[in-house]
């Protein structure tokens, strides 16, 4: 029995060891919370429960009373940045959102991550030309951005990070005309135009239909072109972690929230996945999503997050 304890004793001591060389071992590192994909799925399931969510509908109000309040509640300042859109349209004019949610606002070292939380107005691309003057429930195209950056705020929240981070949501994104370029992205275009020298950040991330179950992220056109550093940071953080939906290839060129933010000089990279079936359709729903891809996001933002050191 004396030697069984004596292992056991041994045992315990070694055990210790191990666990206190390890605690030595990543003090250096910063501590990286962990992206809790299953709760991102929920907060995209949330949104698509209030119903399609283009400018001026019910779904739309309810949401965005949804999203001040969670943001107000995580971030230490909240901005609500209202513009007038028009849908092309004078007559048809409603007051659209941008949701700034700042985490320590007080740091000039900054940077930004980005999506859109409107819905389209019009199934336009849907098979069935009776459904294209519906409003679509946007589960990836709109939702699934939302989800992963309500997710980081809440890590943001409980974990400081060393550089200050903007989670902006922008609106009117996805009320554009066909064939228009610039009637879309209304949100980051206003957004950009009345950013302060005090808020730039060093860099932005736009994430837009990420959550695909089927999902593969090119290195965007726009995004190797005019914030190449941004795009081999990103890349090589997916590779440290694996993350296999982050193909190292070539993409298409994307009119997105991120153009006006390079046209004011913000290097931002698009991160989309733009090869989705259900695109500005009706069948643009959750089950089409999945927690994985929301999760292979989400993971590679909080692990950039939380790998920044604060320039002096
Ligand atoms: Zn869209």
């Amino acid at each position: 029995m004396a030697h069984k304890k004596q292992i056991i004793l041994l045992g315990t001591i070694f055990l210790l060891l191990c666990y206190h060389l390890q605690c030595f071992g990543q003090a250096d590192k910063p501590e990286v919370p962990v992206f809790d994909s299953h709760k991102a799925f929920q907060l995209l399931v949330k949104q698509c429960d209030f119903g399609p969510r283009n400018p001026g509908s019910q779904g739309y109000k309810r949401c965005l009373d949804y999203l001040v309040k969670t943001l107000t509640a995580l971030a230490d300042k909240v901005e609500i940045q209202t513009f007038p859109f028009t849908f092309g349209n004078p007559e048809q004019t409603v007051t659209a959102s941008n949701l700034i949610a700042r985490f320590s606002p007080q740091k000039s070292d900054r940077i930004l991550l980005c999506t859109h939380w409107d819905t389209r107005p019009w199934a336009d691309a849907d098979p069935d030309p009776r459904n294209h003057k519906r409003p679509i429930i946007g589960a990836n195209d709109g939702a699934s951005g939302v989800a992963v950056l309500l997710e980081v705020a809440r890590l943001l929240h409980a974990h400081k990070s060393q550089v200050g981070v903007d989670i902006v949501l922008f609106d009117a994104e996805d009320a554009g005309i066909s064939g228009d370029t610039w009637s879309w992205a209304q949100g980051s275009a206003y957004f950009a135009k009345n950013l302060s020298a005090r808020n730039r950040p060093r860099f932005g991330i736009l994430i837009d239909m990420i959550g695909d179950a089927d999902l593969v992220i090119y290195q965007e056109a726009n995004s190797r072109a005019y914030a190449k550093s941004v795009v081999d940071l990103v890349w090589k953080t997916a590779a440290e972690l694996k993350l296999d939906a982050f193909k190292p290839e070539a993409g298409p060129s994307m009119m997105d929230d991120h153009i006006p933010l390079l046209q004011v000089g913000i290097p931002c990279i698009d991160l989309i996945d733009f090869e989705y079936p259900h695109w500005h359709t009706l069948e643009d729903t959750p089950d089409k999503c999945s927690e994985d891809s929301l999760g292979q996001v989400g993971r590679l933002l909080v692990q950039v997050i939380y790998g920044l050191k604060q320039n002096q």
